[in-house]
């Protein structure tokens, strides 16, 4: 059996940019790029097509079913040069921005609007296929003293460091966001809630093994307090309330805890 041309596009995720000619032996360029189309956005594949005949009905086709660009037949290697430039130019540029929308850049981690996208699709998913999950909101104690006393910098470095402990104990059924000032939260899908207070448990202890190094060259540690609530509940923001109902439990009860609502 032939291999489909996109196959080879599954195949190859490093490949940016496709070049197609309208007349070709397998399939015609206006059907390769429906095809692509199909499977990738102009945002994440750019698509030049060309041809040197019936040219205006030809390229006003190609731009309309996703070709990011069109250039004639003959061209120079200067043309095609510049316009392969710029199309992978415009890429970078969108994947940069992409990046800038979706995450934090502090911590790297997803940011507050990216993460509600996010879990307002899983939670739907998870509703329908009956599946239990987890949410732990994740909060630093005295932050801001760490900040009054030791200075923003610090502060920054606290963010930076208990972010880099988050993500090492991320599981890949798990996703976390930074979505405050010292405030984080993670979800855990597909979890028993036994097993998700485990490993909200250890997670606690490993955010306590973190040390800081400050100018004066002290070491910091530091405590998170968590407030964790289970997917049975009607919506995503009825779940960030309860949770931030039990992580003002956890810091009422003197913090460096988890509580669960
Ligand atoms: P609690 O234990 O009750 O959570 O007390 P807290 O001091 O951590 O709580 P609070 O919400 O009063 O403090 C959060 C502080 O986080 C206030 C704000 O100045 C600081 N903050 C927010 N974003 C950043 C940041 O990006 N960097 C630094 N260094 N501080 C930040
Ligand atoms: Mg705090």
């Amino acid at each position: 059996m032939v291999r489909k041309p996109w196959c080879f596009l599954e195949d190859n995720p490093d490949i940016k940019l496709i070049l197609t000619d309208f007349q070709m032996p397998v399939i015609n360029g206006v059907e390769l790029t429906k095809e692509v189309r199909k499977r990738y956005s102009k945002n994440e594949l750019s698509i030049i097509a060309m041809t040197g005949t019936n040219t205006e009905l030809i390229s006003a086709k190609f731009l309309k079913i996703g070709a990011n660009d069109f250039i004639n037949k003959p061209f120079t290697r200067e043309e095609i040069a510049c316009r392969i430039n710029n199309s992978l130019d415009a890429l970078e540029y969108i994947a940069k921005i992409q990046d800038m929308a979706q995450n934090d850049f502090l911590s790297g981690l997803a940011n507050r609007r990216y993460f509600f996208d996010a879990m307002q699709e899983y939670f739907k998913e998870a509703k329908k296929r009956n599946e239990p999950f987890a949410l732990g909101l994740i909060d630093v104690d005295n932050f801001k003293q760490i900040n009054d006393t030791l200075g923003h910098r610090v502060g920054d470095t606290v963010i930076v460091e208990l972010a880099k402990t988050l993500k090492e104990h991320l599981l890949h059924d798990h996703f976390i966001a930074r979505i405050g000032g010292d405030e984080f939260c993670l979800v855990l899908k597909d979890i028993e809630q036994k097993k998700a207070l485990e490993f909200f448990l250890k997670l606690k202890s490993a955010v306590n093994h973190i040390h800081i190094k400050t100018k004066e060259g002290d070491s910091l540690t530091i405590s998170v307090s968590i407030g964790v609530t289970f997917g049975d509940l009607e919506s995503v923001e009825e779940m960030i309330n309860q949770a931030d109902k039990a992580l003002y439990i956890a810091k009422k009860n003197g913090r460096n805890r988890i509580e669960v609502a």
